[in-house]
């Protein structure tokens, strides 16, 4: 008996090793990998469904990793909101987005924005707002060209203090989203409190439950309450034509999914505008 323990936790033991050696890795890499332009952005298109333009695209990042090859968010967001390296990631993102839409601007493409993720580390630091109106302000965009998008679990921490920090953005001019609505934490009387421009559903309620009249009447009284309250709402993670359908029949504005396109690199995407500038 004691040989089979001994061996369980062994096991245990190595599989926990493994997890914290990738991670020290992970740390022991960051700097380097902001430095050495291993971070890339990449940009998922928005299209709004009334007429099926491009409106905007949210920002994602990826890290091309010398020896890991192409890494997701998922193997190091985590860990950089953990040890805060992820205002430096995220600052570097916001950047970059400004960058980018500055140049197409001078290229002459039809306007649109950008939404970036702010994490909750972001919206709790106190100098939150100077460091984004001074991103806006060093790329020469105004700040609704910049689209915020807050995680709803983000909300419930301290409440007040979000609230102040998000009413004084938006009078600032900047688009707040929030993200991963529906996705638990939040209740719909928090909704009515909030500071807030769109609302983007969780990807349950698109993927999950597909054709079931409850799913389908949850999502039409959201988007109901959302145009009530004057939001527009933006449907995350449409994978499918039938999904589409689906969202449409509730009267969403907007969408972003698989379904239209992939997150890709930003030449790819300033290729569909110059498309759009040529139609
Ligand atoms: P999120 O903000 O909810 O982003 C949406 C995620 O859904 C993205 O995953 C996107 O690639 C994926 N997605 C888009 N359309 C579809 C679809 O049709 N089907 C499915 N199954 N998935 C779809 P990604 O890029 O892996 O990002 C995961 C999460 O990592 C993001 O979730 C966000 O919370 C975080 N993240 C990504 N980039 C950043 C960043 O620059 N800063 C911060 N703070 N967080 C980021
Ligand atoms: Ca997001
Ligand atoms: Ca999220
Ligand atoms: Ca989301």
């Amino acid at each position: 008996i004691k040989g089979q323990y001994g061996k369980h936790f062994a096991a245990y033991d190595d599989k926990l090793r493994g997890e914290l050696l990738r991670q020290q890795a992970i740390i022991d890499g960051m700097e380097t990998a902001l430095s050495e332009g291993q971070f890339m952005l990449y940009l998922q298109p928005k299209y709004r469904i009334r007429d099926n333009k491009l409106v905007g695209a949210e920002a994602l990042i990826r890290w091309n990793h010398p020896i890991w090859g192409f890494q997701l968010p998922a193997e190091f967001i985590p860990l950089f909101e953990k040890n805060g390296f992820i205002a430096k990631l995220d600052q570097f993102v916001w950047d970059k987005a400004c960058s980018t839409l500055r140049e197409w601007d001078e290229k002459g493409y039809l306007p649109i924005s950008i939404s970036v993720n702010v994490s909750r580390a972001d919206i709790y630091n106190i100098n939150i707002i100077e460091i984004l109106m001074d991103t806006v302000r060093r790329h020469g965009l105004r700040p609704s060209r910049l689209h915020l998008e807050i995680t709803e679990s983000a909300y419930t921490e301290q409440p007040a203090q979000i609230i102040e920090t998000i009413t004084k953005l938006r009078e600032l001019g900047f688009i707040i989203e929030m993200d991963d609505f529906g996705s638990g934490y939040s209740s719909l009387n928090m909704l009515n409190q909030m500071p807030l421009d769109i609302l983007k559903l969780d990807m349950k309620f698109i993927q999950g439950e597909t054709g079931k009249s409850v799913g389908q009447g949850i999502l039409q009284t959201i988007v109901e309450l959302a145009r009530r309250m004057r939001l527009s709402v933006v449907a995350e993670g449409v994978e499918t034509k039938e999904q589409l359908d689906r969202v449409a029949e509730t009267g969403c504005d907007y969408v972003q999914g698989y379904y239209f396109a992939k997150p890709m690199p930003i030449q790819d995407l300033e290729a569909l505008l110059k498309e759009r500038r040529a139609a």
